[in-house]
This record gives C-alpha cells, sequence and structure tokens, in this order.
C-alpha cells in the first residue's frame, strides 16, 4: 500500500486501490461446515486502512479512494450485490452490467482451474508413468509466495520432483475413483471429495483443502507431502497431528517446514531439503523395486491361471481325420 501510495500514485495518478476482505471462498469439498477464509487474512484491509488513516487520511489526501467490501465468493447472489454496492457509486455501472462483469469472471476463473487441473493431471500420469516421485504442498495461498516459502518449491522442483499445489489437485472421476472408491463404495465416506471421516471442524477453506490434499497423498503411490506453516499458524496448529497420522499411516513419506518465517538461515533449508532428497531417493528404490515384484508376480500368475485353464479345458475333441491311423 505505501508503494502505490507513495511511489506509483506521484508517477501515474491512481483513482481507486480496491483492496477487498474475502471472507468465504468457493469451495470444491463436499459437505463441509464452511469455506471462509483465515479472519486475519480477510480483515487486513481493514488494519491497512487503520494504518493509513490514523495520524492523517492519506486517501484522502492523495484524492484515491480505497475500497474493501466484505466479499462472499462463494454465494453468488451476495457476491453479486456487494460488488455492486462497492462499485457502483464509482463507475455507475447498471446491475445488469455488474452482473455480466461477475459472470465473465467466474467463466474465466473455471477455465483457470480447468487448465490447470489438467496440467496437474498429465503432470501425474507421467509420473506414474515413469515411476517417479511428485510432492504435494500441503500449505495456504500464500505459501505458492518465494518471498514467504523460502524457494522451498522451486528447490525441490529443481531437485527432480513435481510440486502440485493442495488447491489444484486433479479432480477427475477416474482417478477420485481410483483413490476413494472402495471407501466410498464401503460407506466409510460418503464421496470421494469429503473428509468428516478426519476432520469435524471444518470451516475453514484452507484447512480443509489440506486436509482433503493429505488424504489424496496418503492413498496415490507417487506423492509425498511437504507441509508448509507460518506465523504459529491458529489455523494450522489444530491439524498437524490430523495431516501428518493421515499421511504417514499409509506409510507415504511427510516432511514439515514449520515456523517458516522465523528467519532460518536459507543454508539450513537447504541442507534440509537435501535430506529430504537423499530420504525421497530411497523411497523411490523401494517403490521401483516393489512395482518390479508386482510386475514378476502378475506374470507368473497370468502364466499358472492360462495353464490351470489349459488343464480344465482341453480344447475341441480331434476330428475323425486328425485321428491316427489304425495298423
Ligand atoms: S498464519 Fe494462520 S492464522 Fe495467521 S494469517 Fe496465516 S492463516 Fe491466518
Amino acid at each position: 500500500m505505501h508503494n502505490l501510495l507513495q511511489v506509483k500514485h506521484p508517477k501515474a495518478p491512481l483513482d481507486c486501490v480496491f483492496f477487498p476482505m474475502v471472507d468465504v471462498l468457493p469451495g470444491r469439498l463436499v459437505n463441509v461446515i464452511g469455506n471462509n477464509a483465515c479472519p486475519t487474512v480477510a480483515l487486513t484491509p481493514q488494519t491497512v486502512r487503520a494504518a493509513f488513516t490514523k495520524e492523517e487520511d492519506l486517501f484522502a489526501k492523495l484524492s484515491v479512494q480505497y475500497l474493501f467490501p466484505l466479499l462472499n465468493l462463494e454465494d453468488r447472489r451476495y457476491f453479486r450485490r456487494q460488488m455492486f454496492e462497492a462499485w457502483e457509486p464509482l463507475l455507475g455501472l447498471s446491475a445488469e452490467e455488474n452482473d455480466s462483469a461477475i459472470e465473465a469472471g467466474f467463466t474465466a476463473q473455471a477455465a483457470y482451474d480447468a487448465s490447470i487441473r489438467r496440467k496437474a493431471r498429465e503432470v501425474l500420469d507421467a509420473l506414474e508413468r515413469d515411476g517417479r516421485l511428485g510432492v504435494v504442498l500441503l500449505g495456504r495461498p500464500y505459501h505458492h509466495d518465494p518471498g514467504l516459502n523460502h524457494g522451498i518449491a522451486e528447490e525441490l522442483q529443481k531437485l527432480g520432483y513435481a510440486v502440485f499445489s493442495q488447491s489444484t489437485l486433479p479432480l477427475d472421476e477416474d482417478l477420485l475413483d481410483r483413490l476413494f472408491g472402495e471407501e466410498v463404495r464401503a460407506g466409510v465416506i460418503p464421496h470421494a471429495l469429503d473428509i468428516s471421516d478426519v476432520w469435524k471442524n471444518s470451516f475453514s477453506a484452507s484447512s480443509n483443502n489440506k486436509v482433503w490434499a493429505a488424504k489424496f497423498v496418503a492413498r496415490h503411490p507417487n506423492l509425498v507431502a511437504v507441509e508448509l506453516s507460518n506465523f504459529k499458524c491458529g489455523h494450522d496448529a489444530p491439524i498437524f497431528s490430523v495431516i501428518e497420522e493421515i499421511v504417514e499411516r499409509s506409510g507415504t513419506p511427510y516432511f514439515a517446514f514449520k515456523d517458516l518465517d522465523e528467519n532460518r538461515p536459507a543454508g539450513s533449508i537447504k541442507l534440509r531439503l537435501e535430506t529430504i532428497d537423499y530420504s525421497l531417493r530411497r523411497y523411490a528404490e523401494g517403490l521401483a523395486q516393489r512395482r518390479r515384484a508386482e510386475a514378476r508376480i502378475g506374470r507368473w500368475v497370468a502364466e499358472y491361471e492360462r495353464r490351470l485353464r489349459a488343464r480344465l479345458d482341453p480344447g475341441p475333441p480331434p476330428r475323425a481325420s486328425d485321428a491316427a491311423p489304425s495298423i
């Protein structure tokens, strides 16, 4: 905000700064209590307003309008009204213009979401084909920022691991059926996108995504989990052990970088990543051995079945012309 008002504004005057308080996010999981953003994050625009109006109202002084509406992105009716109330006085738009702009926005968002999940599926298929490992980052949206994640995602990529985000894992039906179908049919969970079997207080969107992504990782043989957390996060604390148990119970490697903000020297993170790389290489070797053993057993079973069938069904009786000549 300081940069916008004090650096950008003098060069290219701003009419308005839009910094919405996003309270509810769109969610893909089912049967959750809510999809709320962290209140600390959601209300940051209010804190910013307080900071920039405390001694003098800097927005008024610079003739910059500050828009910080509360938004519910999950309920389209609320969202339309909230956006209209925020923008109508400034743009003088009609309700129809407001609605069509919002629909265009959601259409673009859905196309982006689908494209990134499609890409994630392609990468996952390639990992399965080649017997390689990928890492799912279990972290909040801001952990994609290299300034906050200390470059951990990039380093893992450099070490040869495909890195997936917890929010954009593929949701194709065939894949979900492969990972969760048995539990759904057995009645353990009502739906592949349900987390009620492991997490009941499902009101935080990021926590819900994190728990579901942990379940996904635990069921996929080519994925491992790296959890990131900052600032002694009040939302992460209650699910640390849930996540760890979900992932480790399946025998899947789980690594965690907690309290990332505590100015850790880059060297110690690099060292830790090298250790992770070493243990993942060992894990990958074990997986490859298992794949080879499974393939060998598969071949034996097929051969055994072929012989059994041949014994049970010796084929059609020989024709008279095939009979050995009598002497
Ligand atoms: S660290 Fe946790 S509690 Fe703090 S702002 Fe981030 S999500 Fe919210």
